[in-house]
Order: C-alpha cells, then structure tokens, then sequence
C-alpha cells in the first residue's frame, strides 16, 4: 500500500514511501530548479505557488537552487515563501546539495546545471516544459513528467509516486 505519513515535531514532518515490490523511503526536502522547471519562459505556471504552500503545510521544506539566469530568484522566492541557495553551476548546485540530507531529498530540474543535485538525490524527477530538458539529465531521472505542476502533485498524491516507482 502506498501511502504517507507525518511524523515529529512540526518542521521535523518525514514523508515516507512505501512502494509495492519495491524500498521505503522517506523524502522530507524538496529541491526545486527555476528555469525550465519553475518557471517556464520566465513566467511561474498557474497553480504552482498553492501546490508549494500545501507541501510546506505538509511539513516539506521547498528550497529553489537557481543560477539565477533572469536575476529574478530573490523576488520569485520571497513571493512563493520558499528558500533561496544561489548557484550559479551544477558544481554549486551539488555543494549546497552535499550540506543537506540528501537521501531524504526529491530535486526537480531540467538542464545540465541540475546533474548536481540529481546525482545525489533520493528521487529526480524531471520536467518536460517548453524551456527542454538536458541529454545528460534522463541518465538520472527516476521519474519525467510533463509540468511543474505535475511534479509537484506526486508528493501531494502519494499513491501516484508509488504506483510510477513500484516494479
Ligand atoms: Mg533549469
């Protein structure tokens, strides 16, 4: 049965995964790309920032590591109440990544910079957007959706996750 669950304290909360035939895990941070992947062509797709805020409800902590190609990180992130790692490459991108507990983090990106944070990652799933994906990215992904929004909705729809990752 898939399915997830709260524990601790609240800002402690662990989502944990129980995939048929296949491991348990838990994913309590998720990492989020800007470009191709939160936002498409500059703009935040409609219904992206209510998912994020019923993921923080949830207990996940949402940060956004962007290399900041259009200098409007700082504002989005502010506006979406979420954190901010500034990093201009996929070598940055992965120390940042390094600093966390990565094995119970999800990263959601697109493009080469975010090889950094999918190699490391529990669960890399990658977004299809009009921006395109990287080559190199699918030899990381675990799951390739079509939007943001789509991504986002595999934590708050946990027996979808666990019905696209069971064996
Ligand atoms: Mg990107």
């Amino acid at each position: 049965m898939g399915g997830m669950e709260k524990e601790g304290e609240e800002g402690e909360c662990e989502m944990r995964y129980n995939v048929p035939q296949g491991e348990e895990f838990e994913i309590n941070t998720i990492i989020l790309d800007l470009n191709g992947t939160l936002s498409v062509n500059g703009k935040i797709p409609a219904g992206a920032k209510e998912r994020i805020r019923k993921l923080q409800r949830l207990g996940f902590r949402v940060i956004l590591f962007s290399g900041d190609q259009r200098g409007t990180a700082g504002k989005i992130c502010s506006n979406l109440g979420i954190e901010l790692r500034l990093t201009p490459t996929g070598r940055e991108k992965e120390r940042e990544m390094l600093k966390l507990d990565f094995k119970k983090c999800a990263s959601i990106g697109n493009a080469r910079i975010d090889l950094g944070t999918f190699k490391h990652a529990k669960l890399s799933i990658i977004t299809l957007q009009a921006e395109g994906i990287h080559a190199r990215a699918i030899e990381h992904a675990d799951i390739i959706v079509p939007s943001i929004n789509d991504a986002l909705d595999l934590f708050l729809n946990p027996d979808s996750l666990c019905a696209t990752l069971r064996e």
